[in-house]
């Protein structure tokens, strides 16, 4: 059984303390698209059916969250999945407790390698794709040079202490599964301004909204391998053992 304990009681999962100076951005994320899309909910969390199952035993996230949820399996290369895809109307006022992964990792996603270590971060969130992080229009203070390097620590501490049981190392997996996602996104919103330039905040949030709708990227072959290739890293980890 996966000890999601390891991350729910670990300090990188502390609420973050800077949400006053940025009127809670990242539990209002939807609300930047809501001029193409006045439906879009707040925030989408995708939480795993394993993590569901442990906020069900810590809680009741279904007297939390009363919006009804959609689920999706995920098949790569004979891993197999289903993730709940839960949306959060809440803005910011949730039990902590409850919060799910999603919440606790933000504001970036890590990609780790074989070796256990962190080859590299993105953006935690398909929204939040279209800002640079660190830069002076990014609303996630998180982002920042000094608390990126600080939430880096806390990350590679969180890593370390998953990585010593093994059916901890489903939860490394399903990181780098969301880096790959978040990755090709990033490249499928590069590749529809190929004009580059300075474009203004509002054409990117509605490149970014048509993006979302039509995630082509999900079909092609590059993106399909390196899924594949995240889920062979998974089962090099288990076979090497943990340490
Ligand atoms: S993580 Fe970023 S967006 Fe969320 S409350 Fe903190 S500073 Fe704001
Ligand atoms: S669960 Fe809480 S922290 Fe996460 S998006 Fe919803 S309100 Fe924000």
């Amino acid at each position: 059984l996966i000890d999601f304990s390891i991350l729910y009681d670990h300090p990188i999962s502390s609420p973050c303390v800077l949400w006053e100076h940025c009127s809670s951005h990242c539990c209002h994320i939807g609300s930047q698209v809501r001029t193409f899309d006045a439906e879009t909910d707040l925030v989408i969390l995708p939480i795993p059916e394993v993590e569901f199952e442990y906020l069900h035993r810590v809680g009741s996230p279904d007297e939390q969250w009363l919006d009804a949820k959609r689920s999706f399996d995920v098949e790569i290369s004979g891993y197999s999945l289903k993730v709940y895809m839960q949306p959060c109307n809440l803005g910011g006022r949730c039990d902590s407790g409850l919060r799910p992964m999603i919440c606790r990792i933000y504001p970036y996603i890590p990609l780790i390698d074989d070796d256990f270590r962190i080859a590299g971060t993105i953006n935690a969130t398909a929204f939040d794709l279209v800002w640079t992080p660190g830069t002076s229009e990014d609303p996630c203070l998180m982002r920042s040079a000094p608390e990126t390097a600080r939430h880096l620590g806390l990350l590679n501490d969180l890593v370390s202490k998953l990585k010593i049981r093994e059916e901890n190392l489903e939860i490394l997996l399903w990181f780098n599964l969301a880096f790959r996602y978040l990755e090709a996104f990033k490249l499928y919103l590069e590749q529809s301004f190929p004009e580059g330039g300075d474009v203004p905040l509002k054409d990117r949030f509605h490149n970014l909204y048509l993006c979302n709708k039509t995630q082509l990227f999900l079909a092609a072959p590059e993106f399909r391998s390196r899924l594949d290739g995240e889920v062979e890293r998974y089962r090099r980890w288990r076979s090497h053992g943990v340490t």
